[in-house]
């Protein structure tokens, strides 16, 4: 097996005192990879900054003209949550660029499967708007890459981060060629992703797949979720590469986030897709870091999930279980199975 990872000394000069999306995130996490004696096997490789073509694919100019402009004024806040450094446009161009580098890692250069490590995140920009943290939507950057460029017809996206990737839901919405699934806290921020929201009529009618949780949801309700909602949507869309928005703030020991999955449910997840990339598009998976606000769930995590991309066992869980009931989520299941165009006849 060889696993890249793709990351970028420039993502740690964006970053804002005393907000939780900031450098010790990327730092966290690669401290944990090297404590944990895997650098030495996975397959390190340089981001390029993502061409403007790229960005263009699925921004305004507009958004992408503010981000750049408010940047090189020297930054500022974009809203109440997000903020740009003088550093963010470099920052925020690696990014996309290296979720792009993972696409091709996996699509050109005989790798197993990738990692991008990057900062800031992505799934909140939409088109047009930049938010909660997020600038550029980099994994929707690299799905549109893989279609672009090398021709393929169907991605699926699955995002398990606490919150809803609404800029990935909006940019993919009209579009049948990418399946996007999002597992998410609700209600919580940004306050969309409900399940009746499935894909524009007509040819992408059913290519959203919104699974909104009640808060409290852990290992159980999450294995349950991609085992009866997540997997079979899967094989029903058949996609030729598999994208993962990796957020780690469903993780219990996270300061932002109502779940409570634990590292090893995380694990649980991540192998999940692992098998369902292998049964559907010959392995062809790629993670890319989204959100995560506690330095040692996001460290265990990256090396959890790392550790399986390497096809070894995902090691032991030193942060535990929550050990509190979750809800019953099989009406919700359900609901969803009843209701969605994927599982139709
Ligand atoms: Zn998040």
């Amino acid at each position: 097996m060889s696993t890249v990872i793709l990351s970028d000394a420039r993502f740690g000069a964006h970053t804002w005192y005393g907000h939780p999306e900031c450098a010790d995130r990327l730092d966290a996490i690669m401290e944990a990879v090297t404590t944990s004696r895997l650098l030495s096997d996975l397959c390190s490789v340089a981001p390029y900054p993502a061409p403007d073509a790229a960005l263009m694919a699925v921004h305004t100019p507009e958004l992408l003209w503010r981000v750049r402009q408010l940047s090189s004024y020297g930054g500022g806040q974009i809203d109440g949550d997000t903020y740009v450094t003088i550093d963010s446009w470099d920052a925020a161009q690696y990014a996309a660029g290296a979720a792009m580098g993972a696409v091709d890692a996996v699509l050109s250069r005989g790798h197993h499967n990738a990692f991008a490590l990057v900062r800031p995140p992505g799934h909140h920009a939409t088109p047009g708007r930049a938010m909660g943290f997020c600038l550029i939507n980099n994994i929707a950057v690299a799905a549109r890459h893989a279609i672009s460029h090398y021709g393929l017809e169907r991605v699926a996206i699955v995002d398990f981060d606490v919150h809803h990737g609404n800029g990935t839901q909006d940019i993919f919405y009209d579009d049948p060629q990418v399946l996007f699934i999002s597992t998410h806290a609700a209600p919580f921020y940004p306050g969309t992703g409900p399940m009746a929201q499935v894909g524009t009529a007509g040819p992408a009618a059913g290519k959203t797949l919104n699974i909104p949780l009640p808060f409290g949801v852990g290992d159980i309700g999450y294995a349950h979720v991609f085992e009866d909602l997540v997997a079979p949507a899967l094989r029903r869309f058949k996609p030729e590469l598999l994208l993962v928005s990796a957020g780690y703030d469903s993780h219990w020991k996270d300061p932002l986030g109502p779940m409570v999955l634990s590292t090893s449910g995380y694990a649980r997840l991540t192998a999940d897709l692992l098998a369902l990339a292998d049964e559907l598009c010959d392995g062809r998976i790629a993670l890319v870091l989204e959100g995560g606000y506690s330095l040692e769930v996001l460290g265990a995590c990256t090396v959890a999930a790392l550790r399986l991309l390497l096809g070894r066992d995902p090691g032991p869980d030193m942060l535990g279980g929550a050990r509190s009931v979750e809800p019953d989520l099989s009406h919700l299941i359900a609901t969803i199975r009843e209701r969605h165009p994927l599982f139709g006849t």
